[in-house]
């Protein structure tokens, strides 16, 4: 037996099991770390360095034979001690892929389920925005557009053939599209499949690929289309076309195309959902005395009372002037914020009136000249002494 060594790594520790741990509860503790630190799930160097401590620590702890030595104090990994190189079994080669390991603590052998991948594959979806004024998104609006996308290459129908030509089977992998190897490893024999280089993993392979698309079975294009926007889309919804996206590998079937709605902030109106918002300003005057304004709205022309007494913030409802329902009947509402000005510049005469005003209603008005009694007077206004 080997002396102890002084420096021998906590190969539980590293494991998170217990000494007594079963080799069971070992198996398990190191499949969940290797699905957490693998690197081809977690890509971190420092994920790299700790997966490498994780395999040396299975290696150790799934023997006997070198779990013994552990017990013992030993390291069997350490150099000169029987096991591995320096670095431990991690550092000496290639990482065994983590697809391997699932595939060798589940039983599925490698390449169960693979197989040639069909060059004929489902195209992708397409998205595209579309800016519209609020006045087209209200009330709906048929939008040319043009889109860029692939399309079923008509030279060779899809296929990727040249014409009077056929597909050949790889010889590589013999029609397989993938390839098997053996690898020996700390967790037995490792079956593992990688997709035929030659063949890309398709099985076969084009010799005479058709000359507009160069085998792919699309090619790309720009195309104008028409699309009708139903009134009272929003701002980021999105209205679907079916199979006019993409065209898939292998002239596959077209993916969808999305249209999605931008609408273009407004000068007057803001939206919020189906009802509109604007500011309309009223002098101090008309807002004391009441009046009647004239409000443009989207598609009409409306008049409405401003009762005496209007205060500051007041809001006006028109409704049914807002934007129509994209689902059933009817509209959004139009509110109408009132801002009440109040004159910033007065000559002589008009203050001599305003303060004449305030007097016969008994409202006291400070001279601004002098200070103190003005910031006085406000503290008691916040303190309800007014
Ligand atoms: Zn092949
Ligand atoms: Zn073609």
């Amino acid at each position: 037996m080997r002396t102890p060594n002084a420096v021998a790594r906590d190969y539980y520790g590293i494991l998170g099991v217990s000494r007594e741990a079963s080799d069971d509860e070992i198996k398990r503790a190191y499949r969940k770390l290797a699905r957490q630190f693998h690197p081809d799930v977690n890509p971190d160097p420092e994920a790299q360095e700790k997966f490498k401590d994780i395999n040396a620590a299975y290696e150790v702890l799934s023997d006997d034979r070198k779990r013994q030595i552990v017990d013992l104090g030993g390291d069997p990994l350490a150099p000169g001690g029987g096991g591995a190189g320096p670095g431990g079994p991690g550092g000496a080669g290639p990482f065994v892929g983590f697809q391997d390991i699932m595939d060798a603590f589940f039983g599925g052998a490698g390449g169960a389920g693979r197989g040639p991948r069909p060059r004929t594959r489902p195209g992708a979806d397409a998205i595209l925005r579309l800016e519209l004024d609020l006045h087209e998104t209200a009330f709906g609006v048929e939008a040319p557009i043009t889109v860029d996308t692939a399309v079923l290459c008509t030279t060779c129908s899809g296929a990727g053939t040249a014409a009077g030509t056929h597909l050949a089977t790889c010889e590589a992998c013999g029609g397989r599209g993938e390839v098997q190897s053996v690898q020996r490893t700390f967790l037995g024999q490792v079956v593992s499949a990688r997709p035929c280089t030659v063949c890309q993993g398709y099985g076969t392979t084009i010799p005479h690929p058709c000359p507009t698309c160069a085998g792919d079975g699309r090619v790309r294009t720009r195309r104008s289309l028409t699309v009708k926007i139903p009134a009272g889309v929003e701002d980021g919804m999105r209205i679907r076309l079916a199979q006019q996206g993409e065209v898939g590998p292998g002239g596959g079937p077209a993916g969808d195309l999305y249209v999605e709605i931008h609408e273009r902030p407004h000068d007057v109106y803001s939206r919020k959902g189906d009802d509109l918002h604007c500011r309309v300003t009223v002098p101090m005057t008309a807002a004391a005395l009441g009046t009647r304004l004239t409000i443009k709205t989207l598609d009409s022309e409306e008049t409405v009372d401003v009762k005496a007494g209007t205060q500051p913030g007041s809001t006006l409802r028109l409704r049914a002037r807002g934007v129509p329902h994209l689902r059933g009947t009817g509209r959004g509402d139009l509110y109408v914020h009132l801002d009440v000005r109040t004159p910033t510049k007065l000559d002589a005469d008009q203050e001599k009136m305003l303060r004449d005003f305030a007097k016969t209603r008994g409202e006291e008005v400070a001279e601004l000249t002098k200070q103190g009694g003005f910031f006085s007077r406000m503290r008691d206004a916040f303190n309800g002494h007014a």
